[in-house]
């Protein structure tokens, strides 16, 4: 499979969308990877992972064939991960499409219900919502995909996902912090170590302690925790994502060396990996 990250800030993007603290700025004068837009990844121009406003940023500056791809899971309903009005301009006469089979999107509840809305309120026909159940696998297009519980709030009904195809798979964990019992429990029943995990960092080098995102240091310990698990091993790539400006030494150039030095790589827009 190919993974391509196609954004990979927080909510509010690097440099922020209001802002002017120095890593904005920093990120503005030296732009390239210091630029982060909205979480948003593709996995072999196939089977895309949130749908959020930058979308359609990431179709210009990426040109992925955003126009064919009939398969989407949703990690969560916060709006730096899902903006479901995009979605009218999908109809008919507002699109013109060699192929209108439907786009498959997987949602959890809060997610489903907003997209529900959306295609109800526009009678968007060419959209197929499906509401996932946690820790069970389903088909989605050609993968094997399992949803398990994130730990991020509860409201926006946030979870992570196990993709997998061919026997390679990939754990696309962000929106999290450590996960709760209910997906450790499913993680440790894994058969195979899983060989990519993309694990959230939004506060890199700071000290929170909060639930729903993490740290360095606290992305380090989970690693120690998954292998402990049996759901990684030496060979499991791990990549580091989702990024604030809040983040003490977030800027991609500071930030790489530190992540490096505890075996990490660190997500840019635009990275591909192969596994
Ligand atoms: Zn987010
Ligand atoms: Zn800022
Ligand atoms: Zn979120």
């Amino acid at each position: 499979m190919n993974l391509k990250y196609l954004g990979t800030a927080a909510a509010e993007g690097i440099p922020g969308v209001f802002c002017e603290c120095e890593t904005c700025k920093k990120a503005l004068a030296l732009g390239g990877r210091h630029i982060r837009t909205r979480s948003q990844a593709v996995i072999d121009n196939a089977l895309l992972i949130d749908l959020p406003a930058d979308t359609y940023l990431h179709y210009l500056q990426h040109r992925f064939p955003l126009y064919s791809i009939k398969q989407c899971l949703i990690t969560h309903s916060h709006a730096d991960h899902l903006y479901p009005l995009e979605l009218e301009m999908i109809k008919k006469g507002y699109s013109h499409l060699s192929d209108y089979s439907p786009l498959h999107i997987y949602s959890d509840v809060d997610g489903y219900n907003k997209l529900s809305e959306v295609v109800n309120y526009y009678s968007i026909g060419e959209v197929r919502l499906h509401l996932i159940k946690l820790n069970k696998p389903f088909a989605a297009g050609e993968y094997t995909v399992t949803a398990l519980r994130a730990a991020h709030g509860r409201a926006s009904s946030p979870v992570v996902y196990i993709i997998e195809k061919d026997g390679k798979s990939i754990f696309y964990s962000n929106d999290t912090s450590e996960y709760p019992e209910e997906s450790w429990a499913y993680l440790r029943t894994l058969e195979k170590p899983l060989d990519l995990i993309s694990l959230d960092c939004t506060e890199a080098c700071n000290n929170a302690e909060y639930e729903g995102h993490l740290t360095l240091d606290r992305c380090a310990a989970l690693r120690d925790e998954l292998i402990r698990a049996g759901a990684a091993n030496a060979h499991t790539q791990f990549i580091l994502n989702h990024f604030s400006h809040n983040g003490k030494h977030v800027s991609y150039d500071e930030f790489v060396p530190l992540a490096k030095e505890r075996g990490f790589a660190v997500s840019y827009d635009g990275m591909e990996v192969e596994v």
